[in-house]
C-alpha cells in the first residue's frame, strides 16, 4: 500500500475523453494521453485490503493482481507493475480498453467512495510496457510436437494459442473471417479499440510461433472431422453468432439489419479503405433506429453519429436502470445503475437529447410502399413483479409511431452456430451452446473441447480470456498428463 491515507485525501478522477463533437470527426480512439502523475495518485488511493474483492469474487474473472499494481503504480516502478500485470491476463491492452470492469464494481472502496480507477491504471501499464519496449515475442525453448487445433480467433481462441504455445505445443488457429481477433476486429468499433491494437498483438503471436490461417471457414471449406484426426486436441472458441431476431410484421423490408451487419462491414470498409469504398451501411442523413440496449445498441448510436446520422433512437424494454444501487443491488456485485456510455453521449452532444428510449415494445414495422422500411409503430410498457417474476403489460393508448430509414437489431446473440456440434456429433446445452463444464472445458467428444462464448453465452472479453486460459489448461493436462498452466 503506497500511501495508507490516500482513499481519504483524494478523489477518483478518470482519464477524460475527447468532447464528443471532436471525437465524432473520425473512427480514432478518444481517450486523452493519460497524466502519469495523476495516475499515481489514483494508484495511491488502493487500501491494499486484506480480502481485495476487485480480483477474486465478484470482481475481475482472471484474478487480474490489482492491489499489488496499484502499490507499484503509485510509486512509480512501472516495469515491475508490467510484470505483475501480464502474469494473469495475456491481453491488458484490449480489457484495458473496453472491459466494464467487474473490479470496479467489486472493489471495496466503492462501498463508500468511488472505486479506484482501476481499467484506467491497467491500461497505461500496458501502454507504457509498448512503447518502452517491454513486450517481446519469446517463443517457447522447446516443442513437445504435440498440435494444436483452435477454431475461432476472438479473445477466447487467443487466450487458449497464447498460452497452449507457451508450454511447446504447435498450435494453428483457423478464422473464417479475412483478420484475425473475432469481435476484437469486426465486433467492436475503431473508436473503441483501435484495429492497430489487435494487430500489433497478433504479430506478436505469430513471431513466437502461432499459425493463424484466415479465409478458412471449417465446417465449410476444411473438414472438421479431418482436422480432428490431424491433431493431438481441438478447441472450438466459434463464439454466439447467432443474433436475435425480432419476428414482426414486415421484418422482410429493406434497411432493416442485425447490429453486426453494420457494424462489421463498416470496420472492414475502414481498414480496406477508409470507406471510400462503400461497401458498409452508410447511416448519413437518414433517421436511424437501435432497438435493443447494451455494447452493441451503443456501438450502433457511437456508429450512426460518426456516419452524420439525421436523427438517432434507441428503444429499450426493460425500464430505465436507477442512478444509485438498489436495496436488492449491494456492493460487491455489478451495480445495476443507468450507466450513460460513448455513444449515448455523442448522440445528445450532436442532436440534442438522450437517444434513449426506456420500457418500449416494438410493434410492426412500418413501408414506404416500395420494399424499404419508412418507421416502426411501438407501445409503452408498465413492468410489474408476480412472484419472483417480472412481467410487463402494454399501457393503453401509449402507441406510436417513429420515422425510420435504418433500423438495426441489437437484441443480443442466442448461441453458437450449430453445423461444428452437428458434424462432431456434440452435446449442447439447453442453451444451444456446445456442452461443456466450466474449469473442464471438455465436450462430450474426446480430445474436442470448448471456450468463450460458443460455451458460456454471450459474455465479455475478460470471461472469453478467463475461459481460453482454462480450456488451455486442461487441454495441456490431457496432451501431457499434467500442467503448470494456471
Ligand atoms: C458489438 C459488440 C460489442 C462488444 N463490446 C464489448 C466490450 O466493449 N467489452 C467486452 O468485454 N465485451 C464486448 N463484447 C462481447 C465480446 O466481444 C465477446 O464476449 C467476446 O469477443 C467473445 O470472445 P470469443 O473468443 O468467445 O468469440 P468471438 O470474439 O465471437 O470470436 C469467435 C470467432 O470464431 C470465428 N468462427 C466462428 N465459426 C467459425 C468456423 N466455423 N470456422 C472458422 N472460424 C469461425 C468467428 O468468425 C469469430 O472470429 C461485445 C460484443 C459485440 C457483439
Ligand atoms: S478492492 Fe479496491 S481498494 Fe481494495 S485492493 Fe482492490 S482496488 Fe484496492
Amino acid at each position: 500500500m503506497g500511501k495508507p491515507t490516500g482513499f481519504i485525501e483524494y478523489q477518483r478522477k478518470n482519464i477524460p475523453y475527447t468532447p464528443p463533437q471532436t471525437r465524432i470527426r473520425n473512427f480514432l480512439e478518444f481517450k486523452e494521453p493519460p497524466d502519469e502523475e495523476q495516475l499515481k495518485i489514483q494508484g495511491a488511493r488502493c487500501m491494499n485490503c486484506g480480502v481485495p474483492f476487485c480480483q477474486s469474487a465478484t470482481g475481475c474473472p482472471i484474478d487480474n493482481l490489482i492491489p499489488e499494481w496499484n502499490h507499484l503504480v503509485y510509486l512509480g516502478r512501472w516495469r515491475e507493475a508490467y510484470e505483475r500485470l501480464v502474469k494473469t491476463n495475456n491481453f491488458p491492452e484490449f480489457t484495458g480498453r473496453v472491459c466494464p470492469a467487474p473490479c470496479e464494481g467489486a472493489c471495496v472502496l466503492g462501498s463508500i467512495e468511488p472505486a479506484v480507477t482501476i481499467k484506467d491504471i491497467e491500461c497505461t501499464i500496458i501502454d507504457r510496457a509498448f512503447d518502452e519496449g517491454w513486450v517481446h515475442a519469446t517463443p517457447p525453448a522447446v516443442r513437445t510436437g504435440k498440435r494444436v487445433c483452435i477454431i475461432g480467433s476472438g479473445p477466447a481462441g487467443l487466450a487458449a494459442a497464447d498460452q497452449l504455445n507457451a508450454v511447446g505445443h504447435q498450435v494453428t488457429v483457423y478464422e473464417r473471417d479475412d483478420r484475425i481477433g473475432g469481435l476484437l476486429m469486426y465486433g467492436i468499433p475503431n473508436m473503441k479499440l483501435e484495429k492497430t491494437i489487435v494487430e500489433r498483438r497478433i504479430r506478436l503471436l505469430q513471431q513466437k510461433g502461432i499459425n493463424f490461417i484466415t479465409n478458412a471457414h471449417v465446417g465449410v471449406d476444411h473438414d472438421i472431422n479431418q482436422l480432428r484426426a490431424q491433431n493431438d486436441a481441438l478447441l472450438l472458441a466459434t463464439g454466439a453468432t447467432v443474433p436475435r431476431d425480432l419476428p414482426l410484421p414486415r421484418r422482410d423490408l429493406q434497411g432493416i439489419h442485425f447490429a453486426m451487419e453494420f457494424l462489421k462491414a463498416n470496420t472492414k470498409s475502414l481498414l480496406d479503405s477508409h470507406l471510400s469504398d462503400g461497401r458498409f451501411i452508410n447511416a448519413r442523413d437518414k433517421n436511424v433506429i437501435v432497438i435493443g440496449g447494451g455494447d452493441t445498441g451503443n456501438d450502433c448510436l457511437g456508429t450512426s453519429v460518426r456516419h452524420g446520422c439525421r436523427s438517432l433512437v434507441n428503444f429499450e424494454l426493460l425500464p430505465q436502470p436507477p442512478h444509485e444501487r438498489g436495496e436488492d443491488n449491494p456492493w460487491p456485485q455489478w451495480p445495476r445503475i443507468l450507466r450513460t456510455d460513448y455513444g449515448h453521449q455523442e448522440a445528445k452532444a450532436v442532436l440534442g437529447q438522450d437517444p434513449r428510449q426506456f420500457s418500449i415494445l416494438s410493434k410492426e414495422f412500418l413501408g414506404d410502399g416500395h420494399g424499404h422500411v419508412a418507421g416502426i409503430r411501438t407501445v409503452r410498457v408498465e413492468w410489474y413483479t408476480e412472484g419472483n417474476r417480472r412481467l410487463f403489460r402494454e399501457v393503453p393508448g401509449s402507441e406510436q409511431e417513429w420515422p425510420a430509414d435504418l433500423i438495426f437489431l441489437a437484441m443480443g446473440f442466442l448461441g453458437p452456430e450449430q453445423f461444428l456440434a452437428e458434424k462432431l456429433g456434440l452435446e449442447t446445452d439447453p442453451r444451444s451452446n456446445f456442452k461443456a463444464p466450466y474449469d473442464r472445458f471438455h465436450t462430450s467428444i474426446e480430445g474436442v473441447f470448448a471456450a468463450g462464448d460458443c460455451r458460456r453465452g454471450q459474455s465479455l472479453i475478460v470471461w472469453a480470456i478467463n475461459e481460453g486460459r482454462g480450456a488451455a489448461r486442461e487441454i495441456d493436462a490431457f496432451l501431457m498428463g499434467e500442467t503448470n498452466l494456471v
